[in-house]
């Protein structure tokens, strides 16, 4: 063996079963994200907004099937606003007391809001700073202190550790967009909050290594979920446009010519919360069937 050989063992694979929390996960893409992790052996622990608790309900069932056939603990459902920093840092607490360990944070949970940039309100850049930039970086944080708990028993800041961790203590996996990466008209509030998650991905993928943490997000484009029934009905107010013309005209600029489903991004978040993709950080991957910008 090469003499560095010890240095490149990185994985988290010495663990048997891997725990995962997803937020935005009673409905749409975070739903999907919950049941193809449950499905290849995670334990899955879901949060949303209190009142998606019986929309939660539902995806437990289904979550509870897989989580058998690997012999898993139950899945659980925990109520969480993901823009009030002590509700996130309490949902961490709740899963990894309930699994007694905590592997993946995937802070999916998000807002859209539709305007001109000439019309946008104080109330849609408040809302969208405190769900889509504030639900990531308290996502973050709460993450890499329970990380670095259970892994080095309190000793969690860079300062304090000296040394970069080669072993992987935890992964955390942000929502990001297609409108992250190029800003659309009318959904300009949306597209700046989308480019935060990235800057945060960013920064906490170069200052969370020395934990052995990675940080990376996935960037959907035209997923067919609530979401998108949202901005092309906003869309449509502000332009005119018959209702689905929007959604029609996106899926017409993709090379692939079919809107998204929520699978489709499921298949890369797995990837990223998986040990294959244990040496990428920092990366900001889409998942969009070739979007053309216009
Ligand atoms: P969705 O509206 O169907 O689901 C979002 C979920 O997040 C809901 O269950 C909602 O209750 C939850 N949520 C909202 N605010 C919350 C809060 N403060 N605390 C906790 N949970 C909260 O939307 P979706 O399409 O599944 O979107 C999921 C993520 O994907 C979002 O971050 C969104 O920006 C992103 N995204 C969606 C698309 C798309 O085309 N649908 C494209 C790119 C990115």
């Amino acid at each position: 063996p090469h003499q560095l050989a010890p240095l490149l063992n990185t994985n988290l694979t010495t663990r048997k079963m891997r725990t995962v929390l997803v937020t935005g996960a009673a409905q749409g893409i975070g739903r999907c994200i919950a049941s193809k992790l449950a499905s290849k052996g995670f334990q899955v622990a879901i949060a949303d907004l209190p009142h998606q608790e019986s929309k939660a309900d539902e995806v437990l069932k289904e979550l509870a099937t897989q989580s058998k056939k690997f012999g898993a603990k139950d899945p659980i459902f925990v109520p969480v606003d993901v823009s009030k920093k002590q509700s996130v840092f309490d949902a961490v607490d709740k899963v990894a007391s309930h699994y007694g360990a905590f592997d993946v944070m995937i802070n999916n949970a998000g807002i859209t809001s539709v305007s001109k940039i000439l019309s946008a309100t104080e109330d849609q850049l408040d809302q969208l700073s405190k769900i889509n930039i504030g639900g990531v970086l308290f996502g973050i944080q709460a993450a890499a202190k329970k990380f670095v708990e259970l892994n080095r028993k309190g000793d969690y800041t860079p300062q304090t550790v000296g040394n970069t961790q080669k072993k992987l203590t935890g992964k955390i996996i942000n929502c990001c967009s297609i409108a992250g990466n190029q800003a659309f008209p009318i959904l300009g509030l949306y597209s700046a909050s989308k480019f935060a998650v990235k800057g945060l991905s960013q920064a906490a993928a170069k200052e969370l290594a020395p934990l052995g943490i990675t940080v990376n997000a996935y960037a959907p484009g035209i997923v067919l979920t609530p979401m998108w029934d949202f901005i092309d009905s906003e869309l449509s107010k502000v332009n005119g446009l018959p209702i689905g013309q929007n959604l029609r005209n996106a899926i017409e600029n993709t090379a692939l010519k079919r809107g998204e489903e929520p699978e489709d991004v499921a298949g890369l978040v797995a990837f990223l919360a998986s040990e294959d993709s244990d040496f990428i950080t920092g990366q900001n991957i889409a998942v969009d069937g070739g979007i053309s910008y216009v």
